[in-house]
């Protein structure tokens, strides 16, 4: 993980997709790149399209996107990738200290890759992720904003 510096401003990617199945492949190409370690923090509505790039995310990474769905009676669904084990987290039921409960901070210690819908809920979250925005533009119409920080060189 890298530090935030004044050398290495955070890029900016704006996409719009139409339809879920883009939304997906904006997600694998995400996974592509993502490395052991590696945390995405999910903002955005219900139905906002997160699970759906998760689903990409987990293809990215190499594991069975079937098995990506809104994580209900596990808090957390893991993949297993290439290398790497994609941990999925959704925290819009979760109270602050329960979210403190799961230990993601370990999970990223451990060099998991974890993507974490409806991240703005946890107060401890990493300032170094790669942070997804999602929002409506109306019927399957969505925009998707990447903001990832640089690596320091
Ligand atoms: P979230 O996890 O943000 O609540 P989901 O990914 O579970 O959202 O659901 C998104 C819903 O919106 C799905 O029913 C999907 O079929 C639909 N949808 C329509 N257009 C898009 C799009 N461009 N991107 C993602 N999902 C879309
Ligand atoms: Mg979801």
């Amino acid at each position: 993980m890298t530090e935030r510096s004044a050398q290495s401003p955070p890029v900016t990617a704006v996409q719009e997709t139409v339809g879920e199945s883009q939304t997906e492949a904006a997600g694998e190409a995400l996974g592509r790149t993502l490395r052991a370690g590696s945390v995405a923090l999910l903002y955005g509505d219900l139905g906002a399209g997160k699970t759906a790039f998760v689903r990409g995310m987990a293809r990215g990474v190499g594991a069975d996107a079937d098995e990506v769905s809104s994580p209900t009676f596990t808090l957390i669904q893991e993949y297993a990738g290439r290398g790497c084990i994609l941990h999925h987290v959704d925290l819009y039921r979760l109270e602050p200290a329960e979210i403190e409960d799961l230990g993601l901070d370990d999970l990223i210690a451990a060099r998991g890759v974890v993507a974490i819908e409806w991240a703005e809920r946890w107060n401890g979250r990493p300032t170094d992720a790669v942070e997804v925005w999602f929002e409506h533009l109306g019927e399957d119409r969505r925009r998707i904003r990447t903001i990832q920080q640089l690596p320091v060189t």
